[in-house]
C-alpha cells in the first residue's frame, strides 16, 4: 500500500469523508495523494521501539471525558417539551443564514446592506471597488475608524466569518472570539475582516476560495500563507496590527514575507475559542505587526485563560525569563536549518543576525535538531487527521454550505487525513506520526536543557527562500508543503516562536528569521527581539504601495 494507492482506495477514502470526486478529480487526487503518501513513508525507516505517541502538547491537561455509558435517552414528548416553536414534531431554530448583515458597512463604496442571496457579488463588487485593496486582503469592511485587522477565521458576532472558503460564505456567527472580544474591550476596533487560504490550508495564499492576496512588496509574489492579508494589510498600511493563526507556519511565512514580526504563541497561551479549528493540537492564535514592542503589547492584550478553551492556560503571568544581561542568554544555532537546502541569500541575511547578536554579546553555539527533516512527514499526517475530523462538521446542515462547496485542498487533506487515520492504516500512518512527533519534542528538550550544553534561544530562518511567486507552486502540493520545512516542528511541539526581518533579497524581498523558545518563553523571544531591533533597520523598511 501506501505510493501504490489506487484509484479505488481513494474512491473510498472519498465515500468514507463524504466527498464526491469527479472522473477527473479522483485521476488527480490519486496522483497526488500517491506522492504525498509516497514522502511520508519515510517515516517507516525511523526507530521508535518504547517512544510514547504525542497527541498534544499542553502540560497539566486532564482527561474530563466519562466513559460512554448506555442509558434511556427523553421521548420526543420531553424533547419538545422546553421548545419555544414546534412544527410537524421539530423544534423551530432562528436561522443561522440569510440573516441581513448588519456590521457590513458600505458606506461610500456603494453597496447596500447586501442580503445573502447577493453575496458573491457583494465580494466582487467590494474586491474591485475598494483601492486600498489591490492587494485583495480585505474580505469584509467592518468599520471605517478602526485599527485592527482579523483573519477571517476569527468570529466576529454579526459580520460575515468566512475561513477563506465558499462553505462559509454567508456565515454570520453568533458571538465573537475569545481574543476578538479582549482586543475590542481594550479600545481595538475591527476594521476589516482579512483574506486567507481556505481553513487556513496553505502557505502562500491562494487556496483562498476568493482569490490569491499579493504581496506589497511585488504584486507578482506571494505575501505567503495562509494568513496572507493579515500580512498584506499590516505592510500596506490598511491596519496598524492583525491576527492570524499558525498551525505549521502561516503567522511566521506571512510576516518573514512581508517584512514583518510575527508572533507565534506557545500552544495554549491564546483562546481557541470561536476561531475556526484547523488542527485542534496545533493551532495557536497570533499576531502580525510592525514591530516587535507593538506585537508584544498585542499579545498581552490577548493572552490568558479562557474557560471556554480547555486548552488555554494563563502565560502572561508566568515569569518568563527576562532578559536582563544579553551576555547570560545562550543562542542555538541548528545546522539542520542551514543546511544545502536553504538559498544563500536566505543563509547569508540570517547569519548576518547572528554575528550582530555575537557582537552584542549573545552566546552563539550550534546545535542539532536531527529529527526536524521529518517535521513535514509528522505534520502533514498529524495535521490532516485532525483537519479530517474538524471539517467533518461542516455538512451543510449545520453550518454554511454543502460538502461539494469545499476547494481542492481542503478535499486532498480530508482525504489524506482519513486515509491515515483510518483502519488498517492508522498504525502505520498517523500513530507513527504521533511517535516521532516525540521525538522532534524530545530534540527541542534537549536544545534547551539546563546544563551547559543547553541553549536560551535558537535561532534560524523562516522559510528557505526568499517569497515565492503566485503559481509558482501552486499546482504542486508536495512542494508547497516543503515551504514549510522549518516552522512546522515549532507547532508539534508547541513551542512560542517570534518571526522578525533580517534582511532584503536582490530581488527587493523581505528575508524573515525566527526566534523559537522552550514553552511560555515569549517574554524572553520578545527581549531578544527589542535588542536586535534596536540594532537594525530592516522593520523600518516599508513597501512602496
Ligand atoms: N502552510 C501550512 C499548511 O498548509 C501551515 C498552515 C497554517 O499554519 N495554518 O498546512
Amino acid at each position: 500500500m501506501g505510493s501504490s494507492i489506487t484509484k479505488q482506495q481513494v474512491q473510498h477514502v472519498a465515500k468514507l469523508a463524504n466527498l464526491q470526486l469527479s472522473e477527473e478529480e479522483l485521476e488527480l487526487y490519486t496522483k497526488q495523494i500517491k506522492d504525498i503518501v509516497g514522502y511520508v513513508e519515510q517515516l517507516d525507516k525511523v526507530k521508535v521501539d518504547g517512544v510514547k505517541p504525542t497527541y498534544q502538547t499542553l502540560d497539566g491537561m486532564v482527561n474530563v471525558w466519562r466513559e460512554d455509558e448506555v442509558g434511556m435517552s427523553l421521548s420526543q414528548n420531553e424533547a419538545l417539551s422546553q421548545a419555544k416553536r414546534i412544527v410537524d414534531g421539530y423544534f423551530v431554530a432562528a436561522p443561522a443564514l440569510r440573516l441581513p448583515l448588519p456590521l457590513i458597512k458600505s458606506g461610500r463604496r456603494g453597496v447596500a446592506s447586501a442580503e445573502f442571496g447577493r453575496t458573491s457579488e457583494f465580494f466582487q463588487s467590494k474586491n474591485s471597488g475598494l483601492s486600498e485593496n489591490k492587494y485583495n486582503a480585505i474580505l469584509t469592511e467592518v468599520d471605517e475608524k478602526g485599527a485592527v485587522g482579523h483573519k477571517d477565521l476569527f468570529l466576529t458576532k454579526g459580520v460575515r466569518s468566512s475561513a477563506g472558503s465558499n462553505v462559509l460564505r454567508e456565515y454570520l456567527p453568533q458571538y465573537s472570539s475569545t481574543v476578538v472580544e479582549l482586543l475590542e474591550k481594550a479600545g481595538f476596533k475591527t476594521k476589516y475582516k482579512l483574506n486567507c487560504d481556505a481553513w487556513a490550508h496553505g502557505s502562500s495564499g491562494e487556496n483562498s476560495d476568493f482569490g490569491s492576496t499579493k504581496n506589497p512588496w511585488n504584486e507578482e509574489f506571494t505575501p505567503g500563507g495562509s494568513s496572507s492579508g493579515s500580512a498584506a494589510a499590516v505592510a500596506a498600511g490598511l491596519v496598524d496590527v492583525a491576527t492570524g493563526t499558525d498551525t505549521g507556519g502561516s503567522i511566521r511565512l506571512p510576516a518573514s514575507f512581508c517584512n514583518l514580526v510575527g508572533l507565534k504563541s506557545t500552544y495554549g497561551a491564546l483562546s481557541r475559542y470561536g476561531i475556526v479549528a484547523m488542527a485542534s493540537s496545533l493551532d495557536s492564535p497570533g499576531v502580525i505587526g510592525k514591530s516587535v514592542r507593538e506585537v508584544k503589547k498585542v499579545f498581552k492584550v490577548m493572552a490568558g485563560k479562557d474557560e471556554r478553551d480547555a486548552t488555554s492556560l494563563d502565560s502572561v503571568k508566568r515569569p518568563g525569563l527576562v532578559l536582563t544581561r544579553p551576555g547570560i542568554i545562550r543562542i542555538g544555532i541548528p545546522k539542520e536549518y542551514f543546511d544545502k537546502g536553504i538559498d544563500l541569500e536566505v543563509r547569508q541575511a540570517v547569519m548576518t543576525a547572528v554575528k550582530i547578536l555575537e557582537k552584542n554579546g549573545f552566546k552563539i553555539q550550534e546545535i542539532s535538531l536531527p529529527n526536524s527533516k521529518y517535521g513535514i512527514a509528522v505534520y502533514y499526517l498529524v495535521q490532516t487527521t485532525e483537519v479530517s475530523s474538524n471539517l467533518g462538521r461542516y455538512d451543510g446542515i449545520r453550518y454554511g454550505f454543502g460538502r461539494e462547496s469545499f476547494g481542492a485542498e481542503a478535499k486532498r487533506r480530508i482525504m489524506l487525513g482519513t486515509f491515515a487515520s483510518s483502519a488498517g492504516y492508522s498504525a502505520k500512518f498517523f500513530e507513527k506520526a504521533a511517535k516521532v512527533r516525540t521525538l522532534i519534542i524530545q530534540d527541542f528538550e534537549k536544545a534547551f536543557n539546563s546544563s551547559a550544553d543547553g541553549v536560551d534561544v535558537i535561532l534560524g530562518p523562516v522559510s528557505s527562500t526568499p517569497p515565492f511567486k503566485l503559481g509558482e507552486k501552486a499546482n504542486d502540493p508536495l512542494t508547497m508543503y516543503l515551504s514549510d520545512i522549518l516552522t512546522v516542528s515549532v507547532n508539534l511541539a508547541g513551542l512560542p516562536a517570534l518571526a522578525l526581518p533580517c534582511g532584503f533579497s536582490k530581488h527587493n524581498l523581505p528575508i524573515g528569521m525566527q526566534l523559537i523558545g522552550p514553552r511560555w518563553s515569549e517574554n524572553l523571544l520578545f527581549d531578544v527581539g527589542e535588542v536586535y531591533q534596536s540594532l537594525t533597520k530592516w522593520h523600518t523598511k516599508k513597501p512602496q504601495v
